[in-house]
């Protein structure tokens, strides 16, 4: 078997999706993007897409090599969302000839399901109670929240008074036990993280994420001795090189890699297992599409330390595009008491709605994130 063509589509609400061909009619989905630079993803793809026409679409941990190590320059989130949505798409096309699931291909499932989490409130967070007790009424245990609006290095105690009656309201709504996670979004500074952790602590959520950018990862340690909620991260790290410190440094608690961000199938897997000999647990980020989310599940499906999983219907981010949109067969991501199946279908488990793709393609998206500014005019994290 080999491989044919290498198709990307832009799709609302802001992702991208490639279709990869072989030559035995074989095909398999990927969603290689990160949010807000699609298009250069798609770039990427396209520049990595002539070496992978002609080979045979199965020598996946090769193909993976020579993508990520045969370029003396690597990693970062461009190259490596590209690679991670080749790689998803090679798995497709490898379960779809052994029909098999992926997580069959990668040693067999440790699980049957894994608990949700849903989003509520949006970008700057308002009305979060009823939204959070909508949420729980509808069967999800878990939900996550940003936490505030921006914030400068040192800030006032009324906005750190805002976020804790929003926390408090959340709480008060949903009662003592749904998992509440709260998203610093990297918007807070050191000197504000280990303040707001200290005073979330009587709420008891389920973990605080992104306390502070991935950068300023040597923060976490401070903050982590201020507080004993869980700390998570990871959303903006790419690959087990750039875990490695944070693993090792010990003060992380929840690694969040993104199958469409950090190499895709094959190397989120490997830094699951790196996470998991720390004793560090994983909840993959997962705010983008179907085939994404898919790809998850998969290795959720083989990871003994994931505990919960990321997903994005219903997120603010999707209004008039949604994840169901694009996939034939929507009951596999039916959620039942707050969990969602592992996909039994071959490959990644989800049957892509083709014409739906090339249809919202034509209207294709340029999603950027805002640009927020301080009332001083300085830039602010968003
Ligand atoms: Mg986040």
């Amino acid at each position: 078997m080999k491989i044919t063509k290498l198709e990307c589509f832009i799709v609302p609400p802001r992702w991208c999706f490639l279709k990869i061909e072989t030559d035995e009619g074989i095909t398999g989905w990927g969603e290689p993007v990160i949010e807000g630079r699609a298009s250069t993803v798609k770039a990427a793809v396209e520049e990595l897409s002539d070496y992978l026409i002609g080979k045979d679409p199965l020598r996946i941990e090769d193909h993976w090599n020579v993508l990520y190590r045969s370029g003396f320059y690597r990693g970062g989130p461009i190259l490596m969302s590209a690679i991670a949505g080749i790689d998803q798409a090679l798995w497709d096309i490898k379960g779809k000839f052994y029909n098999a699931p992926v997580y069959e291909l990668m040693g067999g499932a440790c699980r049957e399901s894994i608990r949700v989490y849903s989003w509520i409130g949006g970008d700057r967070p308002s009305d979060v109670g009823a939204a959070a007790k909508a949420v729980v009424d509808a069967g999800f245990t878990a939900v996550k929240m940003n936490g505030t609006e921006e914030l400068q290095y040192v800030d006032s105690y009324e906005k750190i008074d805002a976020v804790v009656e929003r926390i408090a309201a959340v709480r008060e709504a949903v009662g003592q036990y749904v998992g509440i996670g709260i998203d610093f979004h990297g918007r807070v500074h050191k000197p504000m993280a280990k303040v707001l952790a200290k005073e979330l602590e009587p709420y008891r959520p389920m973990f605080i994420e992104e306390p502070v950018l991935a950068e300023n990862n040597e923060a976490l340690r401070e903050i982590a001795n201020h507080t004993h909620i869980p700390i998570a991260t990871g959303e903006r790290m790419y690959s087990r090189w750039d875990f490695k410190q944070l693993l090792s440094d010990g003060y992380v608690d929840i690694i969040q890699p993104d199958l469409s961000h950090a190499g895709g199938i094959t190397e989120c897997k490997k830094i699951a297992s790196m996470a998991e000999a720390y004793d560090v647990a994983v909840a993959f980020h997962c705010p983008l599409g179907p085939i994404a989310l898919a790809s998850c599940l998969q290795v959720d499906a083989t990871s003994h330390n994931a505990f919960i999983q990321e997903q994005s219907l219903g997120i603010h981010y999707n209004q008039g595009s949604d994840l169901l949109d694009y996939i034939t067969d929507k009951s596999v991501f039916k959620y039942e008491d707050g969990h969602v199946k592992i996909p039994q279908g071959p490959g990644l488990g989800i049957s892509v709605n083709e014409e739906h793709v090339r249809k919202m393609a034509e209207a294709g998206h340029n999603w950027k994130n805002p640009v927020w500014r301080h009332k001083d005019g300085t830039v602010a994290e968003w």
